[in-house]
């Protein structure tokens, strides 16, 4: 695998502030200790629910949000150590498509200002070639020169995503996170959008991160992925292999939530009880322990080690692969669920 961005033990904590400006009630953990590797060319879908830190993960690969700790590496190079010169340069290979097409773009900007906007900070200044620039994106999305000196209120929300991709590709760069890209346009514009990501990386040779709640999606476009819940990477690899044999009980309930004629095995329906704890205190052993229906005694303290169960397969749970060798209480293998009653 030819690796294009590598995180090795990422967190990302945003303190919580008190009444005063000095006090510090806590703090956020966002991310918790993210390691994952992304090869050249490919779609690695990041998936969780609401809040799980997906889009925290993503910024923090981009160089949007500095790690509280560990290491981005970026074509080999420390993105977080770079001098700010080569940062930029850097930053200029990694771009984003926003989740809402109706607040990401300026209102008082046309087209023009709009896609033309990271050349312009890159310091280009000839009109000419911009203009060119703009109207050659505008037909790569779908779009065409007439709509140059229009504004956003004047398009769809599926011409709008359509604008976002433009920008973002406006600086040819080799990695695109697409933060749910798809998740607020109406269902028949959808796979249209997605369809024209297919064909632009393919042009581009780019290397996309899709971030999605959508499992179809990311079964359908996604060669590698990484399932997150309260911060952490729970199950991690191929997709052929996560989606065919999930192993993570996580992953399992995720998949098994999913209504979809595409998924080739029907599943057990897994109802997960309770809410995702606060990232603020989060559980101590295994962070899905309060709702796992497979939970152990042994899960509520001991947090599982991520390891890798077959090739390009990564489960952190104690089911797979048992316990550490230290140690332990007795009843630490007991379900959760028998010792309640
Ligand atoms: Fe469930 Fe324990 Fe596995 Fe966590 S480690 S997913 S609580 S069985």
């Amino acid at each position: 695998m030819r690796e294009i961005l590598r995180m090795n033990n990422v967190s990302v904590h945003f303190p919580v502030k008190g009444g005063l400006p000095f006090l510090k009630r806590g703090v956020i953990q966002a991310v918790s200790d993210v390691s994952l590797t992304i090869a050249h060319g490919e779609t690695y879908g990041i998936v969780g629910e609401s809040g799980c830190g997906k889009t925290t993960l993503a910024n923090a690969m981009i160089g949007m949000v500095k790690p509280t700790s560990g290491e981005v590496l970026f074509a080999g190079k420390d993105l977080l150590r770079l001098p700010k010169e080569e940062f930029k340069k850097a930053r200029q290979k990694m771009q984003m498509i926003f989740q809402d097409p109706f607040s990401s773009l300026n209102p008082r900007f046309n087209v023009y200002q709009i896609v033309s906007e990271p050349m312009f900070i890159r310091g280009e200044d000839d009109q000419e070639a911009m203009i060119a620039r703009v109207v050659e994106l505008l037909e790569l999305v779908g779009l065409s020169s007439e709509d140059l000196y229009r504004y956003p209120s004047d398009f769809s929300g599926g011409q709008r995503q359509r604008l976002g991709i433009a920008r973002a590709i406006s600086l040819n760069p080799s990695f695109l996170v697409c933060d749910e890209p798809v998740s607020a346009l109406d269902v028949s514009i959808h796979a249209q959008i997605l369809n024209l990501l297919v064909m632009i990386q393919e042009q581009m040779k780019l290397t996309y991160v899709f971030i999605s709640h959508n499992l179809a999606d990311v079964k359908n476009i996604c060669d590698r992925m990484a399932v997150m819940y309260l911060g952490k990477v729970m199950e991690s690899g191929s997709s052929d292999r996560i989606f065919k044999r999930p192993l993570h009980p996580y992953t399992q309930a995720l998949l098994a939530a999913v209504l979809d004629t595409t998924f080739d095995e029907k599943r057990e329906q897994i109802i997960l009880q309770g809410d995702i704890p606060s990232p603020i205190d989060p559980p101590l052993g295994c962070r899905f322990w309060q709702r796992c229906p497979q939970a152990m005694e042994g899960c509520k303290t001991i947090p599982p080690e991520h390891l890798e169960v077959e090739d390009d397969h990564v489960v952190a749970c104690h089911l797979v692969h048992g316990f550490p060798a230290v140690e332990l209480p007795d009843g630490y293998d007991r379900p959760v669920e028998s010792l309640k009653k």
